[in-house]
């Protein structure tokens, strides 16, 4: 673990963008890092993602018309679950329930687009704001603490990982409660697997996930924290568990033609947030957090596979990822979470 601030510049890998400084990582004599080096190619990929895409296709057709909706889409109305969600509506004609969860830290022109797009589409959908002041109390503890195990802070900050448990599981929650079969997510190819892309939630195995996100928050907030996740009774026999599903892992992925895609229904580009969010400010503060504790950027690993896998340039993800947050919003983030102290390093 590094605290405090790092020396630049920092060794990268010379194919992906992976630093010296990510958990684990070796590189060879040409500098390409161990995970590049495991990358068994676009062709093979690209079989993975008709296999899944054909995994998903029988899933709609099994489960269309089943329940009170056909799909739940956690929509937190940034650029890839709004891309996900025209996906769903008007390619495969499902019937959407979409949920926001508003963390008090929404930009305004990312609820505005939420808004629009829900409309556009003929979507209901819901606005989940759990209490302020509960969500301060943990995001104000991941700011000092990591209450997870290493390996989840490779893929998201302590922050970003206690605000997407809720997301999940309030997600799986109203799913089980409105009898909904399928959740969807707008996960990018670099956020999560192919493999879990089309995935039955099976009840023990929920439970045990669960447990390794509802202990820590549990041990913060106290029973506050259980109407977020699932209680025993959902766990007795009498709900249908619900398929994950994270269409953007096995559809064609290109930044340019989603923002084409989804510009056609009004959805703007926020002016507010960091250069790898499309709807939260925290994330801004979340990001600066986790680099000045771990040494790394929190989206290191996701642009490293895009990159990898073609989706973007490396030049675009390097300069992501050396971008500077704004300091005027994670100084805003800070006075709103009443943070202190020097945990920053600075
Ligand atoms: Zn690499």
């Amino acid at each position: 673990m590094t605290r405090g601030r790092v020396r630049l510049p920092l060794k990268v890998c010379a194919n992906c963008v992976l630093p010296e400084t990510f958990p684990g990582i070796r590189f060879n004599e040409e500098g390409v890092c161990n995970l590049c080096l495991d990358f068994k190619g676009v062709e093979s990929r690209q079989r993975r993602k008709a296999e899944f895409r054909g995994k998903f296709e029988a899933l709609v057709k099994e489960y269309k018309g089943s329940g009170t909706y056909d799909v739940l889409m956690c929509y937190s109305g940034g650029k890839d679950s709004t891309h996900t969600l025209t996906i769903l509506k008007e390619e495969y004609s499902l019937r959407i329930l979409a949920v926001s969860l508003d963390n008090g830290f929404l930009s305004n022109q990312a609820s505005q687009n939420i808004r629009t797009v829900v409309e556009k589409l003929g979507i209901d959908h819901i606005f989940f704001k759990p209490r302020f002041d509960m969500l301060a109390k943990i995001f104000r503890h991941c700011a000092k603490n990591n209450i997870y195990p290493p390996k989840a802070l490779e893929r998201a900050s302590v922050i970003c990982t206690s605000c997407i448990g809720i997301v999940k599981y309030s997600a799986l929650r109203f799913a089980l409660e409105k009898d909904i079969p399928l959740v969807a997510y707008g996960w990018s190819p670099g956020q999560a697997p192919i493999t879990s892309s089309v995935m039955k939630n099976n009840p023990q195995m929920v439970k045990i996930m669960q447990k390794t996100l509802y202990d820590p928050l549990y041990q913060i907030v106290g029973s506050e924290i259980k109407p977020y996740f699932l209680e025993d009774k959902h766990f007795g026999g009498s709900y249908r568990f619900p398929y994950n599903i994270h269409p953007l892992a096995f559809l064609d992925y290109s930044e340019e033609a989603i923002y084409q895609n989804i510009s056609r229904l009004g959805w703007k580009t926020p002016q507010d947030v960091d250069a790898n969010s499309t709807n939260c400010l925290l994330n801004s503060f979340a990001n600066v957090v986790h680099k000045r504790r771990f040494g790394f950027h929190p989206y290191a690993l996701e642009l490293a596979n895009l990159v990898r896998e073609g989706y973007i340039d490396r030049i675009i993800a390097l300069r992501r990822l050396n971008q500077q947050e704004d300091p005027h919003i994670v100084a805003m983030v800070k006075e709103k979470l009443a943070v202190t102290g020097d945990f920053f390093g600075d």
